[in-house]
């Protein structure tokens, strides 16, 4: 059965690159009838902070990405990691360090000098630890093969080969008992029965020397895939500004979960042509095997015209709920939650089909849904206060007195309305519907007019016509 993991260092948020390592443990699970597993990576009590593993549990779950059971520290593990760190002595495949740190510079610095590769020797490989000195408490470390090569079978990158002779004696447990993150991915991937390793590329060196921990205890090496990492639109490593950026701050920028998994599916992986995919049909087609060869470049437009298409593919009830609970990390979504109550979702929910129509974003959406809540009198931007000309406010004074005729006021009966003036006034409909958008939503652009009379009902809709009326 399969088992994979998702293993994040608790320093940051949740970048969009880890995202996507999480998307890939995850889908392959899924694909494959498994489980996922989540490890925080907290050994280093200097970097890693409870806020930090907050923003990453909170991350996985708005993009929907649920691991299987609990989370486990990787800190917590401690004393296990000393046992295996102990058993790999006992079995001759390390052994304890007494160098100091002085001295292991000194070597370096020295094979810098002689213009090597700055490695070190330990002498401790050899020697008896009955030669000891007195006090000082050592470290272990890997006895490394010299000769030969390790190979890494990648289901990515292929056969890698790397030779022994490149690869130094490595610490795996420091001098204050402590193990390093070498040694402790190794033995908790292996103590939580992880089948299959999925992690961006940068790892893939580490790979070579985490193979040599396996082969000294006689663990299965798990079966490893390392994909390349996401590249910036010119190719560079990604920065900030384009794309480098937490999880949240997608959310803020109102992507739906659902296109943001699509997107990084795709970042990396492909299913023949297929660009628009739900979940469910990701789950059924990943294969590591499609795992792409080449870095994939992260493209900001991309994301949102899929996003604008994951927006129209989803019913309106269930984009109601998203935008409602992405509201509060929206720019001024807070200010609007605060006006929020049955009537407005009632007309939020009515307006969402034209809505939706209009708005790549969630951003968008709040955006163009701004008129429901707008106050009156209602400020109207520039090009809308163009509109409203004398002529056009008198126009809009008989409007008003048409509209307080309707009994039942709907999209259906306004658009009747406005259609019959037109007639009889020799006015094309564009210059009857414009001013009257204008004055409704303060706005050149929104949904329909008639749905935006029918959502606004009758008596704010009229209120705000006679606010602007001559
Ligand atoms: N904690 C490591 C990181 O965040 C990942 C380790 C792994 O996946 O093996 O880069």
């Amino acid at each position: 059965n399969v088992i994979t993991r998702f293993a994040p260092s608790p320093t940051g948020f949740l970048h969009i690159g880890g995202a996507r390592t999480a998307l890939f443990n995850w889908l392959y699970a899924r694909h494959t009838g498994g489980k996922m597993l989540l490890r925080i990576e907290d050994t280093d009590r200097q970097r890693s902070t409870p806020e930090a593993t907050a923003a990453i549990l909170d991350g996985l779950k708005w993009l929907g990405l649920e691991w299987d059971g609990e989370p486990v520290s990787q800190f917590a593990r401690a004393e296990r990691h000393r046992e295996v760190a102990e058993e790999l002595v006992a079995r001759g495949a390390a052994y304890y360090c007494y160098a100091s740190p002085e001295e292991v510079e000194a070597a370096r610095e020295k094979a810098r000098a002689e213009g090597k590769p700055p490695r070190f020797f330990s002498p401790w490989r050899d020697r008896d630890p009955s030669e000891a000195p007195a006090g000082v408490k050592p470290v272990i470390r890997i006895k490394a093969p010299r000769e030969g090569e390790t190979i890494v079978d990648d289901r990515v990158q292929g056969v890698v080969r790397f030779p022994n002779k490149d690869l130094d004696d490595f610490i795996i447990l420091r001098s204050d008992g402590s193990p390093t993150y070498m040694h402790a991915v190794v033995v908790d991937d292996h103590d939580m029965g992880v089948t299959h390793i999925i992690r961006g590329d940068d790892h893939l060196t580490n790979a070579a020397r985490q193979t040599l921990i396996y082969q000294a205890m006689g663990w299965e090496v798990p079966v490893m895939a390392h994909v390349p990492l996401i590249h910036g639109p010119d190719g560079a490593k990604l920065s900030k500004r384009h794309g480098a950026l937490g999880v949240e701050a997608y959310r803020a920028m109102g992507y739906l979960p659902s296109a943001l998994r699509n997107y990084l599916a795709r970042l990396g992986w492909s299913h023949g042509d297929d660009e628009v995919m739900t979940t469910e049909e990701m789950i059924q087609w990943f294969e590591i095997e499609d795992i792409n060869k080449a870095a994939a470049r992260f493209d900001f437009q991309k994301l949102e015209a899929l996003n604008g298409i994951h927006m129209r593919r989803t019913d309106d009830d269930t984009l109601l709920n998203i935008f409602l609970e992405t509201l509060p990390h929206l720019e001024g979504g807070k200010r609007l939650l605060d006006r929020m109550d049955e009537k407005r979702k009632a007309q939020l929910r009515a307006a969402m089909p034209g809505l939706k129509e209009r708005a790549k974003t969630l951003v968008e959406l709040l955006d163009g849904a701004g008129f429901l809540f707008a106050e009156r009198p209602l400020q109207i931007d520039e090009k809308a206060a163009n509109l409203l000309d004398p002529d056009a406010r008198a126009m809009l004074a008989e409007l008003a007195e048409e509209f307080a005729r309707i009994e039942d006021w709907s999209a259906e009966s306004t658009e009747a309305v406005v259609r019959a003036y037109a007639e009889r006034t020799g006015l094309k409909l564009g210059k009857v519907a414009q001013p009257l958008r204008a004055t409704l939503t303060g706005r050149t652009t929104s949904p329909g007019i008639f749905d935006v009379l029918a959502v606004l009902g009758r008596e704010e809709a009229l209120g705000r016509i006679r606010d602007q009326a001559a």
